[in-house]
């Protein structure tokens, strides 16, 4: 498949080199908070490169990290007279919770910051026997930019005159200045620190990554992701780091994720267009909905995030998922519509291409639509057949390993989420109706079908007839057929 590579600003091909599988990192969440749906725009187009690359045959070792110390993390665990470890640990675990509930797969490996500082040691004090990291006054260490000429290669910016041992200490700074940057920051009263051969203090945010990175893909890995705020200073810094240490280029492949806006403008908690997964979903958005959006528009296009948007995703999804029963239905007679297998067949080259190309997602998913939209007519006027319907499946399952929306998983999601709502005192902030559809558990549903069809059994109609009726209250439909009661929620 071919890839934009951010180094170099170029299309290439991405493939594992030295190695017989590719070798992939992506900077993780930093979790002193829920996740937004802009963080998850960029994991989620992660996990479809990674699921595209092995259904393409590909052998993938994927390592993210957790960063679980920093500025922010100190600063709200201190906040409310927690341990970092306490205060981290509930957005860790929330995050993982949310990636799974947006059907991300798990990465090989998660690597949390706080478990490797000698790593991280080990990596600065190579730098400082080169005179490439220094001690200042205070015993925080920082990276000699000077000595890396390349620097800006990544972000292409041109650092010409950068001013000698001028420096930064916070993770995130200006996007026009070259600093030296600290790798290493001394304790400070009150603050978590390690004591190591560098002196007592905490890793900087750069240095993670690289010696992550490294510990467990080796000194050249293939691809490296993020999004496309990292580039600049976290991206060209960790380059700077490990190809200090190393002498060998650091990895070959970048992939950059473009922001999400939200309803035209940048997300942000005083604009009142922050919204995390979870606040979608006690709105009564469904996961399922959620991913088809966030990875439809490619991962290198501007998206914007509307609720608009969000309910043609839902709509989209149901189509989908009712064709898929229809296919999986059955009875039609044997035989082929040639037509029918054509556009079949041209929908899995239109669909692999696609994705091969840059990851278009957008393309792969009207590939798909045109096939549920052919096949759908010729089942209407009746000319679908049987031998239409097994190849139809298959690529349907092809499309689903990399995009997963066709399982139905939404209504468990939603009650775990109104559970955590419970918990935190937030179960205000969902929508009446949805407490009132999801009230009921599958199990419950369960019980009083079975309930109601022995009620018809004794001929006692009145019970029966309230319990369909109750049920329907809370948006749960019965259907009687002839091999059967079943239920779905509306
Ligand atoms: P953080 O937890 O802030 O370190 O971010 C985790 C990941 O989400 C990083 O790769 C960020 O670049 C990415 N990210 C943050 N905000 C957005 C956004 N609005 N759109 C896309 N990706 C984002
Ligand atoms: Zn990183």
């Amino acid at each position: 498949m071919e890839l934009f590579n951010t180094l170099g600003d170029k299309i290439e091909k991405l493939e594992p080199v030295g190695a017989p599988e590719l070798r992939m990192y992506c900077c993780g969440p930093t979790v002193y908070d829920y996740g937004h749906i802009g963080n998850f725009r960029t994991f989620l187009h992660v996990d479809v490169l990674r699921r595209f690359l092995r259904q393409q045959g590909m052998a993938v070792k994927f390592v993210m990290n957790v960063t679980d110390v920093d500025d922010k993390i100190i600063r709200n665990a201190a906040a409310v007279g927690k341990s970092i470890a306490e205060y981290t640990k509930k957005y860790e675990h929330a995050f993982f919770e949310d990636s799974d509930a947006l059907g991300i797969e798990r990465p090989e490996v998660v690597a949390r910051a706080t478990d490797s500082i000698p790593d991280m040691v080990t990596l600065i004090e190579k730098l400082a026997s080169e005179d490439i990291a220094y001690r200042a006054e205070d015993g925080s260490w920082y990276f000699r930019i000077a000595r890396f000429p390349e620097y800006g290669k990544l972000s292409r910016k041109d650092f010409e005159g950068i001013e000698d041992g001028a420096r930064v200490d916070v993770d995130e700074y200006e996007k026009d200045a070259a600093r030296d940057f600290a790798l290493w920051k001394a304790c400070k009263p009150g603050e978590q620190s390690w004591n190591t051969a560098l002196g007592c203090g905490r890793p900087g945010w750069h240095i993670e990554c690289s010696a992550m990175a490294m510990k467990y893909l080796g000194q050249s890995l293939d691809l490296h992701c993020g999004g496309e705020d990292l580039m600049f200073p976290h991206h060209e810094n960790e380059i700077a780091q490990s190809e200090s240490a190393t002498g060998k280029p650091f990895v070959r492949h970048w992939m950059h994720v473009r922001f999400l806006l939200v309803e035209g403008r940048k997300m942000s908690k005083s604009e009142g267009n922050f919204y995390t997964l979870r606040d979608l979903l006690l709105k009564g958005y469904r996961a399922s909905a959620i991913r088809f959006l966030l990875i439809s528009v490619p991962y290198r296009h501007q998206m914007n995030f509307t609720f608009e948007s969000l309910t043609e995703s839902t709509n989209a999804i149901d189509r989908l998922r009712t064709f898929h029963q229809r296919m999986l239905k059955g009875g039609l007679a044997d035989g082929l519509d040639e037509a029918i297998a054509a556009v079949t067949a041209k929908t899995e080259t239109d669909y692999t291409a696609a994705l091969a190309d840059d990851l278009n997602t957008a393309n792969a998913r009207a590939a798909i639509f045109e096939l549920v939209r052919a096949a759908n007519s010729a089942a209407d006027a009746g000319t679908l057949r049987a031998g239409n319907v097994k190849e139809i499946l298959r690529v349907l399952d092809l499309f689903d390993g990399v995009f997963a929306v066709l399982k139905d998983n939404d209504a468990t999601i939603t009650r775990a989420a109104l559970t955590w709502a419970e918990t935190e005192g937030r179960l205000g902030e969902a929508s009446s109706e949805l407490v009132t559809k999801l009230s009921l558990s599958d199990e419950d549903i369960d019980a009083l079908v079975a309930e109601r069809t022995q009620a018809k059994k004794s001929r006692n109609f009145a019970r029966a007839d309230a319990i369909r009726n109750d049920l329907l209250a809370k948006g749960i439909l019965i259907e009687d057929s002839k091999d059967g009661v079943r239920w779905r929620r509306k």
